[in-house]
C-alpha cells in the first residue's frame, strides 16, 4: 500500500469507482481507492441498475449522457466489456394536463443538450409498452436511451481502466480515521496502515455519516430502504418480439424494467422507512434488509393496476436495500461545506444511472477547479445551516413518497416547514403570506386575499397572477414592503480588506466611506462564480471601519469558501458571517423617501443620501444600515436590521407607510419588477458557464486593474470572441411564462436556451433572458421558442426597459 499519493477516494461503490476513473482520465495517476470490503459491497451490488436519460435541468441531462456514453464504450471494449442493455427506452407516464407540461418543457430543455425526448399520447405509450393499460392516463415522455447495465461489471471495469491509468485500488481496507494537518494535507489513516495525502473524497455511500465524522461534518443524507422484486416469465413479455421498454409511474409510485422474461419491479410506498437513523451495523456489508412487501401493498396495486400480467406470474427473488436520499433530493457531488482539500459524491440515490457522470464533474472540479458545466445543482454547499438529521429525515422521507412527481414552479412540499424563521415569520403569516422557501428560509412570496386561497400548481399563469399584479402596482404608485430574509452578508474587517477585495472582484471596489457598488468574481478560468453587493460602512460606535459583502441566500458557503480560500497568509483580513443575526426589509415606490424620513431623523433627501448610499441609523428605536439601492426599478431602500429589532423596525414602517397606502409585497413582484430592469439572478442567470462579458456586464469589468482573479482567462476569452450572449426577450403569450432550460430555436437548430422567465406587470410584456448564439443576439431579432410543446414567437429587446435613465430609481 502506498504511503503518500495525491488523491484517496474513501468507498468502492459505482460513486467510487468512477471518481477514481475520471481522475486518471483527468491527468492525475496517483490517485488512490480504498473500501472496507470489496468492490460494490454496499448499495452498489443489488441495484436495479436502470440507467436513463431524464434530468430536469441541463446539468442532470448531461451528465447522464455523459454516463450513457461512457458505459457504451466500456460495453464495447473487448479488454472488460460490461453487460450494458443500452436503448430499450423507457417511458414516464402522466395522468395530468399539468404533468404532461412538465414533459413538454423538459424535452424542450433536453432538446439543448442534445437529447431527444418525445411526448406521447395514451395509446403510443401503450404500443411502445404491450403490457400496460391506458386506464386513467394522458400519455408519458419517451426517453429512447434507457436501459440497464451490470453494477459489478461495471464498477470492475472503471477501476479496471483506472488502474491501468496508474491509480491503486486497496480492497478490504477500512478507512478508520481523519487527520487534517496545517496545510490542509491529511492522513487517511487505515487498519492496514496510514496514507498520506492532499485530497479526501468522501464516497461512502450509506455509510457517509461515518465517514463525514471522521472530518467533523454532518451530511444531510439519508438512507431509506428500498425494495424491488423480480417475477418468473411472463408470456406476454416473449410474445411483444421486442424488449420491453423501462417504466416511471409518478401516478402509482413504482418502476419497472425488463430483467431477462420477466419483470423487475420498485417500489416508493407511502408508508416508507428511514434506515440506519442512529447508525449501520459494521457487518452490513453485501447485505440487504428483510422483505416486507406488505409495506408496498399500496403501490402494488396500482402497479398491478397499470400492468395485469404481474397479477398471473410468481415473484422470484425480493431485494430490500438501503439507497442515500439528500435534504433537496439532488445528489452532493463537489467541495465539503467549510473543509479544505476535501470533497463528496454522496447522496446518489440514482447512482448507476447518474454515476459515471457525476464522477466525471467531481473529477474536473477536483484537478481544475471547476466543470464544464454549472453544477450549483448538485454542490455541497447549496444549504447552510438548517441541515440537521431530523430535517433531513423529514425531506428524505417526502421525497421518497414522490420520487417521480416532479416539483412545479413554485411549489414547495410540506415536510421541514419552518426550519429558519424570523420574527416576522408569525406576522407575515397572520397577513396571509404564502411562503417560498429559500435555503430552509421561509420567505413571503405574495399575499393572498384570504387564508383559504390556493393556487393550482401548473406551468401556466395561475390564480396568483392579478394578486402579484397589484402589489407590483402598489409598488409602482406608492410603496410596498417586503422581508428579504437570509440574504448573505459577510462583514470583511482588516487593514488588507479593500486590497483584498480589489483582487477578488473583476471590476471597480467602492472605496469611499457611505458608497455601495455591485460586483462580480471570476473564478480562474475568467468565468462568472460570484455577485456581490460591496457596502463600505465607516467606523462607528457599532464598531470599526467595515465592508459589508452581501450576496444571494443560499450562497453563504460557497462565497465564504471562495473568499477563505484565497486568503493569504500575510494578508490582515477577516472574514466574518452575519446572515443569521440581519434581516433586510425592503421598502420601494416612489413614496419610500418619505416613509423613511418618517421614521428615522437623518436627512434622507436626495441630495444627503444619493443612490448607492450605506448609512448607520435608527428606524424608530431599532438599529438600521440603510441602503440606498434597488431590485425593482423603483426608489428603494434595504433596511438591515437585526433580528431582535426587526418587529420593531417593521412596525414603524408599516405605521408610517400607513398614509401612502403601503402594501406588502413578496418575491414574486420582485421576480417580475427585476425581469424589467434587466436584473440578475447568481445561479439563474450568472453562471460559471459564462463570462461577464457574454452575461451583458461588461461595465463591471475593468481590464485596466493590474490584476483579478481571473484575468488573464478573460483576456484570451475576450480575444477569442464571445460564444454566447444574453439577452432579454418578449415572449407572444398571454398563457404561460417561460422557464429556465427552455430551447430558443432556428429550424431544427437550437441557438438558445431560457435561464429566467415572468411577466412584467410594468410593460405589459411576458419576459424572458436567454443564452444565445451572437449572431441571433441584435435587438429585433426574432426567435421561436419551444415552450411546454408549442412554438412561440419572441423578439429580442432592450434589456432594462423600464425606467432605463434610472430616473425612478435615483428619486
Ligand atoms: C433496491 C435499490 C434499487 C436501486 N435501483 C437503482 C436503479 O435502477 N438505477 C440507479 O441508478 N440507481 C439505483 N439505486 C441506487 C444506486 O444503487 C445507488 O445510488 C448507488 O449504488 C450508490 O453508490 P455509492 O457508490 O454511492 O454507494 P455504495 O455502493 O454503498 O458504495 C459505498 C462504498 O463505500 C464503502 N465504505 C464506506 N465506509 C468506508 C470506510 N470507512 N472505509 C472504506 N470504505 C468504506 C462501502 O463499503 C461501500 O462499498 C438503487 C438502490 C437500491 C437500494
Amino acid at each position: 500500500m502506498k504511503s503518500q499519493t495525491r488523491v484517496v477516494v474513501i468507498g468502492g461503490g459505482i460513486a467510487g469507482c468512477s471518481t477514481l476513473y475520471h481522475l486518471t482520465q483527468e491527468g492525475w495517476s496517483d490517485v488512490v481507492l480504498v473500501e472496507r470490503g470489496e468492490l460494490t459491497s454496499g448499495t452498489t451490488w443489488h441495484s436495479a441498475a436502470q440507467v436513463t436519460n431524464f434530468g430536469m435541468n441541463q446539468t442532470m441531462v448531461g451528465l447522464k449522457t455523459h454516463s450513457i456514453n461512457l458505459y457504451k464504450e466500456l460495453r464495447d471494449d473487448p479488454e472488460y466489456p460490461v453487460g450494458y442493455n443500452h436503448g430499450d427506452g423507457g417511458i414516464r407516464l402522466a395522468n395530468t394536463e399539468a404533468q404532461m407540461d412538465g414533459y413538454r418543457h423538459f424535452t424542450s430543455m433536453a432538446r439543448g443538450m442534445g437529447v431527444e425526448y418525445e411526448v406521447l399520447d395514451a395509446a403510443e405509450c401503450a404500443r411502445r409498452h404491450p403490457l400496460i393499460s391506458t386506464d386513467n392516463l394522458l400519455g408519458g415522455l419517451w426517453d429512447a436511451e434507457d436501459g440497464h447495465i451490470d453494477p459489478a461489471q461495471l464498477c470492475g471495469a472503471l477501476s479496471y481502466r483506472a488502474r491501468k491509468a496508474g491509480a491503486e485500488v486497496y480492497r478490504n481496507t477500512a478507512v478508520t480515521s481523519l487527520t487534517q494537518h496545517k496545510d490542509d494535507s491529511w492522513t487517511v489513516h487505515t487498519d492496514k496502515g496510514d496514507i498520506a495525502c492532499d485530497i479526501v473524497v468522501n464516497a461512502g455511500g450509506y455509510r457517509v455519516n461515518e465517514v463525514g465524522a471522521m472530518m467533523g461534518v454532518h451530511h444531510p443524507v439519508m438512507s431509506m430502504e428500498h425494495q424491488y422484486f423480480i417475477t418468473e416469465d411472463i408470456p406476454a413479455i416473449a410474445e411483444a418480439g421486442h424488449r420491453i421498454p423501462l417504466l416511471r409511474c409518478p401516478i402509482s409510485d413504482y418502476y419497472s424494467r425488463q430483467e431477462k422474461g420477466g419483470l423487475l419491479v420498485g417500489f416508493y410506498e407511502q408508508d416508507c422507512k428511514t434506515w440506519g437513523m442512529d447508525g449501520v451495523d459494521p457487518n452490513f456489508v453485501n447485505a440487504l434488509c428483510p422483505d416486507d412487501l406488505d409495506r408496498v401493498m399500496d403501490v402494488l396495486e396500482g402497479a398491478f393496476a397499470r400492468m395485469p400480467a404481474l397479477t398471473e406470474v410468481g415473484i422470484k427473488t425480493i431485494v430490500n436495500g438501503p439507497i442515500t436520499y439528500t435534504i433537496d433530493g439532488a445528489p452532493l457531488v463537489g467541495p465539503i461545506p467549510n473543509k479544505r482539500n476535501a470533497f463528496c459524491i454522496i447522496g446518489l440515490r440514482a447512482g448507476l444511472g447518474e454515476g459515471g457522470g457525476h464522477g466525471w464533474l467531481l473529477a474536473q472540479q477536483i484537478v481544475h477547479g471547476e466543470a464544464c458545466y454549472d453544477t450549483w445543482c448538485i454542490d455541497p454547499r447549496r444549504f447552510a445551516g438548517h441541515t440537521n438529521v431530523e430535517l433531513t429525515a423529514l425531506k428524505a422521507i417526502e421525497d421518497y413518497q414522490n420520487e417521480f412527481r416532479f416539483h412545479f414552479p413554485n411549489e414547495h412540499r410540506p415536510a421541514g416547514r419552518m426550519a429558519k424563521t424570523t420574527p416576522l415569520t408569525p406576522v407575515l403569516a397572520a397577513e396571509n403570506a404564502e411562503f417560498t422557501v429559500v435555503n430552509g428560509w421561509e420567505r413571503a412570496e405574495f399575499f393572498k386575499p384570504n387564508a383559504d386561497f390556493h393556487v393550482t400548481h401548473g406551468f401556466g399563469f395561475d390564480e396568483s397572477f392579478d394578486i402579484v399584479g397589484a402589489e407590483v402596482a402598489a409598488v409602482q404608485n406608492a410603496v410596498g414592503l417586503t422581508e428579504v430574509n437570509g440574504f448573505n452578508r459577510f462583514e470583511i474587517t482588516g487593514s488588507d480588506a479593500q486590497d483584498f477585495l480589489d483582487r477578488m472582484i473583476c471590476g471597480r471596489v467602492p472605496r469611499k466611506d457611505g458608497r455601495v457598488g455591485l460586483a462580480y468574481l471570476l473564478n480562474e478560468h475568467g468565468m462568472l462564480k460570484s455577485e456581490a453587493t460591496i457596502a463600505i460602512i465607516p467606523a462607528s460606535d457599532r464598531g470599526p471601519a467595515r465592508i459589508w459583502y452581501g450576496s444571494a441566500a443560499a450562497s453563504e458557503l460557497h462565497d465564504m469558501d471562495w473568499l477563505q480560500a484565497h486568503l493569504r497568509s500575510d494578508e490582515n483580513v477577516h472574514v466574518r458571517s452575519l446572515t443569521n443575526d440581519q434581516t433586510i426589509l425592503v421598502i420601494a415606490g416612489p413614496k419610500a423617501r418619505e416613509v423613511l424620513q418618517a421614521v428615522s431623523r437623518a436627512d434622507w433627501s436626495k441630495a444627503a443620501f444619493p443612490w448607492l448610499s450605506v448609512r448607520e441609523c435608527f428606524i424608530g428605536i431599532a438599529p438600521a444600515t440603510v441602503m440606498a439601492v434597488s431590485f425593482s426599478g423603483e426608489l428603494a431602500y434595504e433596511i438591515h436590521v437585526p433580528n431582535a429589532s426587526l418587529y420593531s423596525a417593521y412596525l414603524s414602517l408599516r405605521e408610517a407607510g400607513g398614509v401612502h397606502g403601503m402594501k406588502l409585497f413578496g418575491a414574486l413582484a420582485v421576480e417580475s419588477m427585476r425581469l424589467e430592469k434587466g436584473y440578475l439572478h447568481w445561479k439563474a442567470d450568472i453562471l460559471t458557464e459564462f463570462d461577464p462579458f457574454e452575461t451583458g456586464l461588461d461595465r463591471f469589468v475593468n481590464l485596466d486593474k493590474p490584476d483579478f482573479i481571473g484575468k488573464a482567462a478573460l483576456e484570451k476569452r475576450r480575444a477569442a470572441g464571445l460564444q454566447k450572449r444574453l439577452v432579454t426577450l418578449s415572449v407572444d403569450s398571454t398563457s404561460a411564462p417561460t422557464y429556465g432550460g427552455a430551447s430558443l430555436m432556428d429550424g431544427e437548430r437550437v441557438v438558445g436556451t431560457v435561464c429566467s422567465g415572468g411577466w412584467g406587470y410594468r410593460t405589459g410584456l411576458n419576459l424572458a433572458y436567454a443564452f444565445v448564439d451572437p449572431a441571433y443576439a441584435p435587438i429585433g431579432t426574432r426567435v421561436l421558442i419551444d415552450a411546454l410543446g408549442l412554438m412561440v414567437h419572441a423578439e429580442v429587446i432592450d434589456a432594462n426597459l423600464y425606467d432605463p435613465q434610472y430616473r425612478r430609481v435615483k428619486g
